[in-house]
């Protein structure tokens, strides 16, 4: 059977709308809260807070300026307020998860602090706590962790949190990917000491931008909801002892999110049986999914992922910017299957492009659970054996076309696509 381009372009994952944002954004207009303050913006705090199973969410632009005070309220907590321009982490360093979107660590950067990358494990593609505990026995005096769950799938939270309260450190968790995923039966955003999440047009749900700080305490929550507008104090004018952020989040972005999250669950059902659909379409190919923690874990399943075993992968090299490979019968690779998607009119990605390979963070330290830090060399990992998960599975894994508009007829003709190029 011939297979043609989908006319109607098949996306990694575009927003889903219902119509019932946009009678929030007219009741934001009808009442004139166009404005950083409003109805919409309380409600969905409340609605947030609620979902999650925190005291408090505080309504951000977005998922970045959530982890940059998240990070910014440790470095407080952990090292005193900071000189005058200076950040809260200055020359303090900070465990980070290695292979993740970079608004994960960049706000480590932000307050002067200096990312360590801890390693990925196979289980659930997230940080590994056995190259986490082997970090703090190279640098001890840390006391900042920052993690993410990657594409939805929580990762070893329990013992991420042993060897961190064994350390007496900080987490900050980035939930931005993982909204309405569990662990345990509990959310993801609620681990950490703080919390962190992100509305951005391709997540599960989305206000177009805007994010959430997540906690318990409500000095922290004031404390964001007073830096993310400009650090204004209790005065008729404007005053001001500490540095002030325009990170609010708008009362029309607020409804948009509160227009959705009615149908968070909805979504998270539709991602789901598009990964279960993928699951069974791949059977018998050299490959697996993006695997997660079946005991104890329900992850949103925001985007479904592959990865190819070794032997079945063709040869591929990649330049900071470019990628190349040699087919071969019966093996393929990331670059082949997403240069043929693109072909079929079908988006797919690569897998997060690990920190500790990327050019502004190359000369930060990198640890890796069986290896004493980067790899020097190929002599090097031969001779100590150094598995280098991050680059391992961005090597081989690739994330696949996941939303949740797409039919399954549609995914059937994407499946049969990635069956060809092992052909
Ligand atoms: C999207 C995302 C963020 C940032 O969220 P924004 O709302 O886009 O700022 C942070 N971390 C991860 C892992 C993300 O995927």
């Amino acid at each position: 059977m011939e297979i043609k381009p989908f006319e109607k372009k098949i996306w990694l994952s575009s927003p889903t709308m219902h119509g019932d944002e946009l009678r929030w954004v007219q009741d934001a207009f009808d009442k004139n809260w166009i404005t950083t303050a409003g109805e919409n913006l309380n409600e969905c705090e409340k609605i947030v807070a609620e979902k999650v199973g925190c005291k408090y969410a505080v309504g951000l632009s977005c998922g970045t300026a959530s982890l940059h005070l998240a990070v910014k309220l440790a470095g407080e907590k952990l090292y005193g307020m900071p000189k005058p321009n200076q950040g809260t982490l200055q020359g303090h360093k900070v465990f980070c998860s290695d292979m993740t979107f970079d608004a994960t660590v960049n706000p480590v950067a932000y307050e002067d602090g200096e990312a360590v990358f801890i390693d990925t494990e196979y289980d659930t593609w997230n940080m590994d706590p056995v190259a986490l505990e082997k970090a703090f026995e190279i640098y001890p005096e840390v006391r900042l962790v920052v993690v993410a769950h990657l594409y939805g799938t929580p990762g070893k939270i329990d013992e991420i949190r042993a060897v961190c309260d064994k350390y007496g450190a900080l987490i900050v968790e980035d939930a931005a990917e993982s909204f309405g995923a569990t662990y345990k039966g509990v959310q993801t955003g609620t681990f950490g000491d703080y919390g962190c999440i992100s509305f951005n047009g391709n997540k599960i749900i989305t206000g177009s931008s805007g994010g959430m700080f997540l906690t318990d305490s409500k000095e922290n929550a004031d404390k964001v909801r007073k830096w993310s507008t400009q650090s204004r104090e209790d005065a008729a004018w404007y005053q001001h002892e500490e540095i002030g952020y325009n990170y609010r989040m708008s009362n029309i972005i607020a409804g948009i999110v509160r227009g959705q999250m009615p149908y968070l669950d909805e979504h998270i059902a539709q991602k789901k049986a598009i990964y279960e659909r993928y699951k069974e379409g791949f059977k018998g190919l050299p490959v697996i999914m993006n695997p997660y923690d079946e005991k104890n874990s329900e992850p949103n399943f925001w985007l479904s992922c592959m990865m190819i075993d070794k032997d079945a992968m063709c040869r591929q090299v990649r330049s900071d910017n470019k990628a190349l490979y040699i087919h071969e019968p019966g093996k393929t690779c990331p670059t082949e299957i997403l240069e043929t998607l693109a072909k079929y009119n079908a988006e797919g990605r690569p897998i997060w492009k690990p920190m500790h390979m990327q050019p502004i963070y190359r000369s930060n330290p990198f640890i890796t659970a069986n290896g004493n830090g980067r790899a020097k060399s190929n002599a090097y990992i031969k001779e100590t054996g150094m598995i280098d998960v991050g680059a391992d599975i961005f090597e081989r894994g690739l994330c696949l076309p996941s939303d949740n508009k797409m039919t399954a007829e549609e995914q059937e003709i994407i499946i049969q696509i990635i069956r060809k190029c092992f052909e």
